[in-house]
């Protein structure tokens, strides 16, 4: 037998049966999942900080031995477990604590030599690191030669694996197979770009060298996956411009009743876009568009004209959106604003298809649906599903993008013959950003707000006004407004010295605001459960809700006036502005509080930008600046598939690789020629969705 990178992880020295269902569990099945499973960060370990020398706020490496005396298990006044050593190097002691971990202390056993990894800060008696990553170092430890004295990978793990098994498995794959690593990017592009081959760069992604080598490392990696992303948005822009959509020939009678009906006039951004959709909706080639606004720039009525075109030319349309109160909100919305509107003299129909409809609704939508006796059906994921069938889909609106993976889009789309498809964010991005990371659409930018709206008042504060914040939010409750209080984390275990949403919540309602309906609302929570104290604040059988993050974007609940953002120097501007566009939906004056430790006085500028500026385009340019692409991105990318390696960290790698891309298609445009087929294999493997793009 040939070795082969496909060949199943057991085949590796060390991966037995249980193991191999470890790594199953990580989604590495075979030798190539492992080789591009990427450590999650690395520890120089020729580098070792003395404990004397250690920098408040810096993650840093020490190493030291446990003291006997140092060890110990305590309770926190919150029944926190915690469990703390001192450890001693020859310069200095450090008092190490981690929470609810006590079984710790089966490891952390008195003089041990450990190497930890953290942040040490400052409290009460003297510095300190909370929870750590440790190591503890013996003798199979150093002898191996891949945990110690050099720059070290630290791998995202399961409990049942440790880094140094990892490390050593890594290692006898690397050994074995590397050789077989072919190289899919052509050679004169990596040439042209000074990219490291495929098997070295593996290798020090693993196992770097030294920190110019992982980075050398790394830039090949994120240009492989943005060229074969590129590759993939390339592909589906030519298909789609020799694809036959539907050509709309709207009834602009009905538009023109449409518009006089509103109650407001459209911004000229609406009427601009408007005229941006038209125009698509009217060609030969399906339309493919990203509407991008702020929250609150008024997408829906666009979308919901775009509906109208569809409609009106004798096609159905499909607007979907990320969770059941949202699709209710836009039911109720659209609904509202078609009545009395009518084409070829009869009411025009919506219909709505959500999870929890029951059995017998959940038949008679489809059944309307499929007869063509629904215009528009607004709905949950549920939409996609198989027994979905359209009459005659000629446009397909996706709301809040980035709720929904790609394939989720495309099954949407896949509901109809080439049907046009809308895709809506509330994210704002920089206009040449958005075209270089989603450079598979065309994009419409809704940058001006209905006039008359109120601004959101942004203020920022500290701990000091803490009693004057809750009696504002009080005099607020009194007039039958609402509040939101939004946390950057759930439980206080994660992070001692942070405000928690839990405890608050429970603070809260016994004290301060006892005489008032609290709500909690967390990432833990079933989405079922979220939509229910959603719901209820809607409706106003919540006065406060308690939260993290979590609430969705989009939801309008005009009478809530106050949001109060604790620990806001934790949060990233865009986050911030998405978060209080919750706030300003109704006709009061509305008010944003930033409770903010005063930290840095680059974060005191940052919170200072967001108080004064109020369009989101602005705030995430600064937001980008500051942080990067990267974080600002976050882990979740914004709906562009599944990567190995967060790819936006390098904006000029992307661009670079959608011009090669974009080079080796115009050669080669269905990917035929033979020195091509290791990419078209490779394409295969990792997008299975694009296969109809890719042999079309
Ligand atoms: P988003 O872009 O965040 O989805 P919506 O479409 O929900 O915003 O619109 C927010 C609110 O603004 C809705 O109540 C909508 O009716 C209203 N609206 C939309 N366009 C205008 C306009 N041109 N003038 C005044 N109000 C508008
Ligand atoms: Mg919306």
């Amino acid at each position: 037998m040939y070795k082969q990178l496909s060949d199943n992880i057991r085949y590796i020295k060390g991966v037995g049966p249980s193991r191999a269902q470890i790594f199953q569990k990580l989604g590495i099945e075979n030798i190539e999942d492992l080789f591009y499973y990427f450590p999650r960060r690395y520890e120089d370990r020729t580098n070792i900080t003395e404990i004397a020398e250690l920098k408040p706020g810096e993650l840093q490496t020490v190493k030291g031995k446990v003291l006997g005396f140092g060890q110990r298990l305590s309770y926190h006044k919150k029944g926190l477990k915690i469990f703390e050593i001192i450890v001693e190097d020859k310069s200095a002691r450090l008092h190490c604590v981690w929470f609810n971990q006590p079984y710790l202390r089966n490891y952390l056993k008195a003089s041990k030599e450990v190497l930890l990894y953290g942040k040490v800060d400052f409290r009460g008696k003297g510095f300190q690191m909370q929870n750590p990553e440790f190591e503890i170092i013996d003798d199979a430890l150093r002898a191996e030669n891949l945990n110690y004295g050099r720059i070290v990978p630290v791998y995202s793990l399961s409990e049942k694996l440790s880094q140094r098994v990892l490390r050593k498995i890594v290692k006898s794959a690397l050994d074995g197979y590397l050789s077989l690593a072919a190289d899919i990017i052509p050679f004169d592009v990596r040439r042209r770009h000074n990219l490291l081959n495929i098997a070295e760069a593996i290798s020090n992604m693993h196992f770097p060298r030294d920190a110019l080598h992982q980075d050398t490392a790394f830039r090949r990696i994120v240009f492989e996956e943005c060229f074969l992303l590129q590759l993939i948005f390339g592909l589906r822009r030519r298909i789609l411009n020799m694809t036959a959509g539907i050509i709309h020939k709207p009834d602009e009678g009905v538009l023109a009743q449409f518009i006089k009906g509103l109650a407001f006039e459209l911004t000229d951004a609406q009427k601009r876009v408007i005229q941006e959709i038209k125009q698509d909706m009217a060609g030969k080639r399906p339309m493919h568009r990203l509407l991008q606004g702020d929250v609150g720039s008024g997408k829906t009525v666009v979308a919901l004209y775009a509906c109208l075109i569809a409609v009106s030319a004798g096609y159905q349309a499909a607007f979907m959106a990320p969770t059941e109160i949202l699709v209710e909100q836009h039911y109720k919305n659209i609904t509202g604003q078609l009545s009395g509107l009518k084409k070829n003299g009869a009411q025009i129909r919506t219909g709505l298809l959500t999870g929890s409809l029951n059995t017998k609704d959940k038949e008679k939508i489809c059944r309307q649906i499929k007869n063509g006796e629904i215009d528009i059906v607004i709905g949950t994921h549920s939409l996609i599903q198989q027994q979905v069938e359209f009459k005659n889909l000629g446009l397909a609106v996706i709301d809040e993008q980035h709720k929904f993976g790609v394939y989720q889009r495309l099954n949407m789309q896949s509901k109809g013959v080439n049907p046009d498809c809308l895709i809506m964010t509330a994210t704002p991005i920089p206009r040449t950003l958005a075209m270089t990371i989603y450079s598979d659409m065309d994009i419409s930018t809704l940058d001006q707000m209905p006039k008359g709206r109120l601004a959101v008042k942004t203020y920022v504060f500290t701990e000091e006004k803490r009693q004057w914040v809750y009696d504002f939010i009080k005099d607020n409750l009194k007039n039958s407004r609402q509040c939101f209080m939004v946390y950057p984390i759930i439980d206080e275990s994660e992070k001692l010295d942070l405000r928690a949403a839990k405890s608050m919540y429970e603070d809260l309602s016994k004290s301060v605001f006892k005489d008032y309906k609290l709500g909690l609302v967390h990432g833990r929570l079933k989405q079922k459960q979220r939509d229910l104290i959603m719901r209820k604040f809607k409706e106003g059988k919540i006065d406060m809700l308690v939260s993290t993050v979590v609430i969705e974007v989009g939801i309008d609940i005009p009478n809530a006036t106050v949001m109060v953002i604790e620990h806001a120097e934790r949060f990233g501007l865009a986050q911030l502005h998405q978060l209080r566009g919750r706030i300003g939906r109704g006709g009061y004056q509305s008010h944003c509080i930033l409770l903010a430790e005063s930290s840095s006085e680059e974060s005191a500028l940052r919170l200072k930008a967001i108080a004064e500026e109020p369009d989101g385009f602005k705030i995430a340019e600064r937001d980008l600046e500051i942080r990067g692409p990267g974080e600002f991105f976050g882990r979740r990318q914004h709906g562009i598939p599944e990567l190995r390696v967060n790819v936006l960290t390098d904006l000029a790698a992307i661009k670079i690789a959608k011009d090669e891309a974009s080079g080796l298609l115009d050669a080669d445009p269905a990917l035929s020629l033979r020195q091509n087929q290791g990419l078209v294999n490779t394409l295969r493997k990792r997008f299975p969705e694009y296969e109809k793009l890719i042999t079309a």
